[in-house]
């Protein structure tokens, strides 16, 4: 008889490694919805700008739904700092970018960062190769389509805690569904509830409800000037490449101070600091996931000069022109006092607050780019550091530092939940460091690398 595995969560994480795990597990999924549904409140936030859209969702794909669908890998210093060894995580991306992509469209992918890496990379400034496949995809429906096999059961109900056999083994996951408490017995359980709600689930499993997850990081991101370049500007073809299947974008990376800023120039119309500033600034996008907003569509057509430029964004027309916003993203690393505190009976609570350190270092990043680039800036309207408005861009993750070993490559103890006997976790929890890159695709890539390392519990 088969070993049975229970993967909370059927995100993105959850997802890749329920289906890879189907045909040497009997593998059962605990989603807490049937709905596909954005999460915009489920968490306090007294830092700010978490809850005004979307920051995970629910349902079959979890917060794929609503994703993005930008690609991009960790560099081998953010992969040192997350506690993986480089080198040996060369052939999970491989796995992970064929997840998304087939050869032909990498390959395409592929050469136009190399292009941009030589029209750029003169010793500065290195690139931020980033993927978007034209195709969203619902990572629930691609992962089975990829790895189909046995069937995975899907119960549908909150998971409360992990509660492990006295005798070492994990025993059962407690779930609370429509008709109550459920048990639902495991010889493994997968943790891929999300950076937010996976310490939430690690914490009530070790009997501490009112613990601080900390080691919580992003990378916020702050629109911070207005330029316009020379006609012949290098940095026009860079921002926006389109291959058959992709668009390629290109960011500008620096390093102050042992953290990473990275540069994206969006279309724009003028020089004018409106589109840039105030709650409407991201409204498009807002709007995407989130339609029917009253509150939304009021805000932008109060900026109507924010909206006209989101489409020079999408439409990718405004690659041509000369006018652009500069948008910046800032690495984060562990701190002791950014993280999500939990308490009895009420939400938790997530601080991702910017330090004024780490403010300092973007900052000394965005004037060297302003240096580097010179003489392709013919005139600029920069914001005052103090009035950069940052917003968290949901890429929860860290936060489970405090419940698994610092391990320096990824075998199994690098997974594992500690005081938790065969339970792993797998999410953007996990995750200790991820530089200024999205970190969708290195997560599918851990998950490819947790599923191999599971087959040999089998
Ligand atoms: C709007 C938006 C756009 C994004 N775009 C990108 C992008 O372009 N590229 C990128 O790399 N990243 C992007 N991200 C970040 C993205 O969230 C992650 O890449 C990815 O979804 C994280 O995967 P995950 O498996 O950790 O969590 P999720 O995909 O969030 O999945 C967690 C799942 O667990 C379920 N769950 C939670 N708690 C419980 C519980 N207690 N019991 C049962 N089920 C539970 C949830 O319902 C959900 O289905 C975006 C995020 C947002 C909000």
């Amino acid at each position: 008889m088969k070993k049975r595995v229970v993967v909370i969560g059927a995100g993105l994480c959850g997802s890749v490694v329920s289906t890879l795990l189907r045909n040497d597990f009997k593998v059962t999924v605990v989603e807490q919805s049937r709905k596909q549904r954005p999460l915009f409140d489920d968490v306090d936030c007294p830092t700010g700008e978490l809850n005004t859209s979307i920051n995970r969702a629910q349902g079959l794909g979890g917060t794929t739904n609503y994703w993005h669908n930008a690609l991009i890998e960790l560099d081998a210093d953010d992969l040192t700092k997350a506690g993986i060894e480089p080198a040996g995580m060369t052939p999970y991306y491989a796995k992970a970018w064929s997840f998304f992509l087939s050869e032909s469209e990498l390959a395409d992918c592929n050469r136009a960062r190399d292009l941009n890496r030589k029209s750029v990379e003169q010793g500065v400034s290195t690139v931020a190769h980033m993927v978007l496949p034209q195709a969203r995809h619902n990572v629930w429906e691609l992962a089975n389509r990829r790895n189909p096999g046995d069937g995975i059961d899907v119960v549908y109900g909150h998971a409360e805690r992990v509660v492990a056999s006295a005798a070492g083994g994990t025993s059962y996951v407690e779930v609370k569904g429509k008709s109550g408490l459920e048990r639902i017995e495991a010889d493994h359980v997968v943790m891929a509830a999300g950076g937010l709600a996976t310490p939430v689930l690690l914490a009530n499993s070790l009997g501490q409800p009112s613990a601080f997850c900390a080691g919580y990081h992003d990378h916020p991101m702050a629109y911070v000037a207005k330029v316009r370049l020379r006609p012949d500007s290098r940095l026009k073809a860079i921002s926006c490449t389109a291959t058959r299947s992709a668009e390629v974008r290109a960011g500008l990376v620096y390093k102050s101070a042992d953290l990473k800023t990275v540069v994206y120039l969006r279309p724009a119309i003028d020089l004018r600091l409106g589109s840039i500033t105030g709650p409407a600034r991201y409204i498009l996008s807002d709007l995407r996931n989130d339609p029917f907003s009253p509150k939304k569509i009021l805000m932008l057509l109060g900026n109507l000069e924010a909206v006209r430029e989101a489409i020079l964004f999408k439409t990718r027309s405004g690659f041509r022109g000369d006018y652009y916003s500069i948008l910046i993203l800032g690495e984060q690393t562990p701190i002791p006092t950014r993280g999500v505190q939990l308490s009895p009976g009420k939400r938790p609570a997530l601080n991702w607050h910017v330090t004024p350190d780490e403010l300092a270092s973007y900052d000394a990043s965005v004037a060297r780019f302003f240096t580097e680039f010179d003489a392709d800036i013919l005139e600029r309207k920069v914001l005052p550091t103090s009035s950069w408005e940052f917003r968290n861009a949901a890429h929860h993750s860290g936060t489970a530092n405090q419940f698994v070993e610092h391990t320096r490559d990824t075998s199994l103890p690098f997974f594992a939940a500690k005081g938790l006997p065969s339970s792993f976790v797998c999410d953007g929890s996990i995750l200790r460091a991820a530089g200024i890159a999205n970190s969708g695709l290195t997560l599918v890539a851990l998950s490819y690398r947790l599923a191999e390392l599971m087959r040999t519990l089998a």
